[in-house]
């Protein structure tokens, strides 16, 4: 009888993140997401061979899902599938592998609204979604009880999932950053996590990706004043404006739609993903960000509105398209002459390069054409939703926690918080370091 952990994914990689904890003879699964770059080139595969169908043994064979393969002993044990937030690489597996399991979802509203979505493009996809509020308890079975605890991130209703079980509780934070100035949503209540913390910790698992950074990840606040500067020190009229950003980030969307206000521009939201997450947003209950805007998300809506646009200065233009991705909005502006770039028009990326090597040649490329057609560009608008080195220190100390494992990144990234660990008295033995499907008794 005890308690043991299994990483599926993301221990050994960036992406696909997916835990299972196992509890005696019962199990549950933390987070089910897809490897981004993996899965975009297998969908780049999939578009240039005709009559060839997405299937989960192929998504399965490129890396793209977490490999069940390896833990099938483990499938029927499992009581719940349970998410942290609503990024793809921590929910975008659950529509093509939940069918395998016989148990509900479970998340906060935004995330789950997300899921709804996903459900609609995948028939097989009908387990239960269930919605639970920011820090809230929920009894899964007699031995374990999970609770919801309200995170700062990158997407609305994030949470640190917390798995009570009879032989101590594990803490789940992937991903998170303690922000204490939120544009949108609450602060981390860190009493909550001294709370934990007092009551004692088994395990944290925690989102390492940028360990190597020795600062404090800057609030989203920041952002805000930095768009502010931008508006008071660049005289934008009588110029497009077209500003690019992570679709699922409602946060900084709302920043941008007040910036456009202020510039007195109708706001219009144009890629197929603003219309999923900014009506996840309305539908649950965070922010209708669509009042006064308007969302176009089809290819012949798009193309028709920029053609009839005769004063792009009467607009702010929020596209998808930041990291240069081929087939969305503003590369398509650019290369296929959906747009009629003027000298002088401005283009904002906010948003960071996410470092890989399509990433970089792709916005490599876009950027070189943008300066071609002299549109003037504003790029790294942004702050990032991990945790730096002083928020896993922060995070750490409050919860107290036995035993750390790093998750969320490679292997060189996790023995960073393995030196952290230390250097806050921390045994090595301590520490896990762990790879994908080793397991591990807490
Ligand atoms: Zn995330």
């Amino acid at each position: 009888m005890s308690l043991e952990i299994i990483p599926v994914g993301g221990y050994s990689e960036i992406g696909r993140n997916c835990t299972i904890l196992k509890v005696d003879d019962e199990a549950v699964v933390l987070d089910m997401g897809l490897h981004m770059d993996n899965y975009i080139s297998y969908q780049e595969i999939l578009e240039n061979t005709p009559n060839k169908r997405m299937s989960v043994k192929e998504l399965r064979r490129v890396g793209a899902i977490p490999n069940l393969k390896e833990v099938k002993d483990l499938i029927p044990k499992v009581k719940g599938i349970f998410a942290t937030h609503a990024h793809l690489d921590h929910i975008g597996a659950i529509p093509f592998l939940a069918s395998k399991f016989n148990c509900d979802i479970h998340a906060s509203k935004f995330t789950i609204e997300v899921l709804r979505t996903l459900a609609k493009e995948n028939k097989n996809f009908k387990n239960k979604l269930v919605a639970h509020k920011l820090n809230s308890t929920f009894k899964l079975s007699k031995k374990i009880k999970i609770e919801f605890i309200n995170m700062t991130h990158s997407t609305p209703h994030t949470t640190m999932i917390v798995v009570h079980t009879p032989y101590g509780s594990v803490c789940y934070a992937n991903d998170f950053k303690l922000d204490k100035d939120p544009v949108l949503g609450n602060k981390p209540d860190l009493k909550i996590f001294k709370r934990l913390g007092r009551k004692g910790v088994k395990a944290l698992i925690i989102d390492s990706l940028y360990a190597k950074k020795d600062e404090k990840t800057p609030s989203e606040s920041k952002v805000k004043e930095m768009i502010k500067n931008l508006i008071f020190e660049n005289d934008f009229s009588g110029k497009a404006l077209i500003i690019t950003t992570f679709a699922s980030h409602i946060a900084r969307l709302k920043t941008i739609v007040e910036a456009g206000r202020s510039l007195k521009r109708e706001v219009v939201f144009i890629g197929r993903s603003f219309d999923k997450y900014v009506t996840a947003a309305k539908d649950a209950g965070i922010i209708d960000l669509t009042q006064g805007a308007t969302l176009i998300k089809y290819s012949s809506q798009v193309r028709r509105f920029l053609k009839k646009m005769t004063d792009p200065s009467k607009y702010l233009l929020i596209v998808t398209g930041h990291q240069g991705e081929a087939r969305s909005i503003l590369p398509r502006m650019v290369y296929k002459e959906l747009f009629d770039f003027q000298e002088g028009d401005n283009v904002i990326f906010s948003c960071s390069v996410i470092p890989v090597p399509t990433n970089i040649e792709n916005r490599e490329k876009l950027d070189y054409e943008l300066k071609r057609k002299k549109v003037k560009i504003f790029t790294d608008i942004h702050v990032s939703g991990h945790a730096s080195r002083k928020d896993h220190e922060q995070l750490i100390d409050l919860l107290r926690p036995e035993i750390i494992i790093p998750s969320h990144a490679e292997k060189e990234t996790l023995q960073e918080i393995e030196k952290l660990a230390i250097s806050m008295g921390y045994d090595k033995d301590k520490v896990l370091i762990m790879g994908n499907y080793e397991r591990r008794k807490l």
